[in-house]
């Protein structure tokens, strides 16, 4: 079947990219939902609110972010010029902090004084606290008994830049209860308290708001590859967790037909149900990903054939997570973004090798995307360019990186 390509992709005032997204909430937070919707579409057209974020980016988080000619990357894959767009420089090492900042000019402008966040790796928290500090909000990050126990370094991180920790018992004590926490917090402090999610998941119109905080990425890709090369590039490619450094990068291309869009899955350590985290997978006998509800929104999500959603594995905390933000679910359907996975494997081999290429260490998330950029680039001629969206340094992962195998 072909489709006709898709040249925009933006959701109804519901906040549905088709079947995608919209709001699976408790009666209790519509109303929450309502008011921080119609304080985003002020906010949107507010010049004020966007002068101050802009320069927030530019003089505490370190934007416009280089985009940097990766020479021996290229040679080694022999064949297009692989540009890196570069997020791992920000301000606490990814691009979580551009969507922190956005959100928390949003909380302060509503009059909310206390912030809460939930977070697997620690990663979101992180960036959390930091604004939070910066702002002088209240905050306070939920995160699973098994995650503090795993992350902690970025548990202490929190509590240094000043955020109260939650420690969740509940359940399998990893994010999805660690969200329900969250969630249940929200419905009871939702006076005085602003619910800070860190990727383009969640109910309406968290998908919206956190692509647009993160497509600063994608304008100034376009920007700096039209100003050093004179022309677009051909490949996009990102790893997906929730999918925001996907989205930010992609959403300022979605009109321009000829440049490809892969978002790269984690593929895990196999192809069962439980072994990775590649929500377009559609699976083996004991289940996979299916069009369903998870954490507010209607997208792909990893469930058993009972519809009980499923455990996932990834060797990278940020991409380990049974559901997909819901306009990637909408830009895999239309056929305008392909979606492909790196296992385990290739994501260590894509950390080694971009560390000895280019003296970059980058995050296992964003060490997915890069074996499969170098097979793209090899496909292309040389006169033609990638980018890959560095999405986050990797001193985080280093520890990680050095229990698995001896040098
Ligand atoms: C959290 C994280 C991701 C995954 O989140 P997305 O919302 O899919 O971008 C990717 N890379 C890094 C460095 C991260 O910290």
């Amino acid at each position: 079947m072909q489709k006709s390509p898709i040249t925009r992709s933006e959701p109804d005032e519901h906040g549905h990219w088709g079947e995608f997204g919209g709001r699976y909430v408790p009666e209790t937070l519509v109303a929450p939902l309502d008011e921080l919707t119609n304080e985003f579409m002020r906010a949107r057209q507010d010049p004020n609110f966007w002068g101050e974020c802009n320069q927030l980016l530019r003089d505490y988080c370190g934007r416009p972010t280089p985009l940097f000619h990766a020479r021996r990357l290229t040679a080694h894959a022999g064949g297009a010029q692989i540009y890196l767009k570069r997020e791992d420089l920000l301000h606490t090492g990814a691009h979580k902090i551009n969507n922190a900042v956005g959100q928390a000019l949003l909380a302060r402008r509503m009059g909310k004084r206390r912030v809460i966040a939930e977070t697997g790796a620690g990663q979101h928290g992180v960036a959390t606290a930091t604004v939070c500090a910066l702002f002088g909000l209240h905050c306070v990050v939920y995160m699973g008994a098994e995650d503090v126990r795993r992350q902690a370094l970025n548990v202490f991180r929190m509590r240094l830049l000043g955020a109260e920790v939650i420690t969740v018992n509940a359940g399998t004590r990893t994010l999805k209860d660690a969200i329900n926490e969250a969630l249940r917090d929200w419905v009871t402090n939702v006076d005085d308290t602003y619910y800070l999610l860190g990727s383009a998941l969640g109910p309406h119109p968290y998908p919206l708001m956190v692509r647009q905080f993160q497509s600063v990425i994608g304008r100034e890709a376009r920007e700096e590859i039209l100003s050093v090369t004179g022309k677009l590039p051909r490949a996009l490619i990102a790893c997906v967790g929730g999918g925001s450094n996907a989205i930010g990068l992609f959403h300022p291309f979605i009109a321009d037909e000829q440049v490809r869009l892969i978002g790269v899955e984690a593929g895990g350590r196999g192809d069962s149900l439980g072994e990775h985290a590649a929500r377009f997978h559609s699976g083996t006998a004991s289940g996979g990903g299916q069009v369903g509800v998870l954490q507010g929104t209607m997208s792909y999500v990893l469930q058993d054939t009972n519809g009980q959603i499923a455990t996932t594995h990834s060797i990278s905390a940020g991409l380990d997570y049974s559901a997909i933000g819901p306009e990637h679910a909408f830009l895999h359907n239309s056929g305008r973004a392909e979606y492909i996975r790196a296992s385990d494997a290739e994501a260590l081999e894509g950390f080694r090798l971009c560390a000895r290429l280019e003296g970059i260490i980058p995050a296992l998330e964003t060490s997915h995307a890069i074996m499969p950029a170098i097979r793209v680039a090899h496909e292309l001629s040389r006169d033609e360019v990638i980018i890959i969206n560095l999405s986050g340094r990797g001193d985080k992962d280093v520890q990680l990186v050095a229990g698995l195998q001896p040098q």
